[in-house]
């Protein structure tokens, strides 16, 4: 039912679109998950391990083989071993496994060139860790799965290496999809089929839900996904807090998490001291005022932000910040006060008064360059 509501709100001009999380819940997003990674580069290097059980190493050298396993080739995986698996036991499971030491920094730039690959189709990248990324590729006019298919086949050609991808409609669902068939797999879940691959996935598959919950969920005769979309949505809150709404949320298909791209150790911020008799009108105008500074630094920088973060410090040298984090990218002053504002009225000014204000952006994605090199550094 809800992709219908969404349709109608697509209408919506982009910066609209900020506010109406409906809208948000029919992206198209990609998680790319490399196969066996470093095992996958090494054997790639040299062709004589092509086919053989090769475990890639963390500390291979540190005494009494206290390493751990990093990757393991899928030929290792048939006798047991795993990532994090100590040293010594995958030893036992595969003792004519090929063990190579981790060589990370170069690991670091195969990675950087598959990024590159992503980039020529969205810059809303985000890195979960070195071999695994969700892309947002929303704006971007091709279809998301031909998309996951040219990137596949160029990871491919250019890097010899193979992908899995999941495209969903969400971070939530692309995760799962892209966990069905590896590797080099694809599985594409439509909007109009959510529901229907959700239902029969155990609950212990939805993110947050660990062998603790799993037990609670198991007790309330909630094994499988479906069935705790069907459960009262108030008890799960009474019973596991604000988790229970968010699996909640997940078991139905919808997951608002907006992809973060790196570089979000960027911000530009401004601030000012306030009067002693500042009034709430003119603290929204001084908002605006610092809106417009960052609207006029970013339009510079050629970027657009999508985090806005409300800084104050209360008379009692108190310090508060509200931050939101938002799908579209933001630039304009009005843009940075539809956020700012709610956030300013979020913070409890009971009996205080606001000595300092601030107001930054952060997230930025560059709209002059898509592709970002700093990703890993
Ligand atoms: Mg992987």
């Amino acid at each position: 039912m809800w992709q219908i509501q969404n349709r109608e709100r697509e209408e919506e001009p982009p910066h609209f679109r900020i506010s109406a999380s409906l809208s948000s819940m029919l992206r198209k997003i990609i998680h790319l998950d490399m196969d066996a990674f470093y095992a996958s580069i090494e054997q790639r290097d040299n062709p004589s391990l092509k086919g053989q059980p090769v475990i890639v190493v963390m500390g291979l050298d540190a005494p009494h083989r206290h390493g751990a396993v990093a990757t393991a080739s899928y030929e290792a995986r048939k006798f047991g071993v795993h990532s994090a698996m100590p040293l010594a036991q995958a030893t036992r499971l595969c003792p004519q496994g090929i063990f190579l030491p981790v060589r990370l920094e170069y690991y670091r730039q195969v990675s950087r060139q598959v990024m590159e690959i992503f980039s020529q189709y969205t810059s809303l990248i985000e890195p979960v860790s070195i071999d695994e990324s969700y892309l947002d590729v929303t704006e971007n006019p091709r279809d998301a799965v031909d998309i996951a298919i040219a990137i596949k086949q160029e990871i491919k050609s250019r890097l010899n290496l193979t992908a899995t991808a999941g495209v969903g409609p969400n971070k939530f669902i692309a995760k799962l999809a892209s966990g069905m068939h590896k590797p080099d797999g694809l599985t594409v879940v439509r909007p109009h089929q959510v529901q229907e691959f959700l239902r029969d996935l155990p609950v212990e598959s939805i993110l947050g839900v660990g062998p603790v919950t799993q037990r609670k969920l198991n007790s309330l005769k909630i094994f499988t996904i479906g069935q705790l979309a069907a459960f009262d949505r108030t008890q799960l809150k009474e019973r596991f807090g604000k988790l229970g709404l968010q699996f909640y949320d997940f078991a139905n298909g919808i997951d608002l998490r907006p992809v973060v791209p790196a570089r979000s150790h960027m911000q530009i911020s401004r601030e000012t001291t306030l009067g002693n008799r500042t009034s709430m009108d003119s603290i929204q105008q001084i908002l605006a005022s610092l809106a417009e500074g960052i609207e006029d630094h970013l339009k510079k920088e050629g970027h657009c932000a999508r985090t806005v973060t409300v800084k104050v410090r209360l008379d009692n040298q108190r310090q508060m910040t509200r931050s939101r984090t938002v799908f579209g990218k933001l630039q304009h002053k009005e843009e940075l006060l539809k956020i700012a504002l709610p956030l300013l009225e979020k913070i409890d000014l009971k009996g205080k008064k606001i000595r300092r204000i601030g107001l930054s952006v952060s997230n930025l994605i560059s709209l002059k360059d898509p592709y970002q090199p700093q990703l890993f550094d």
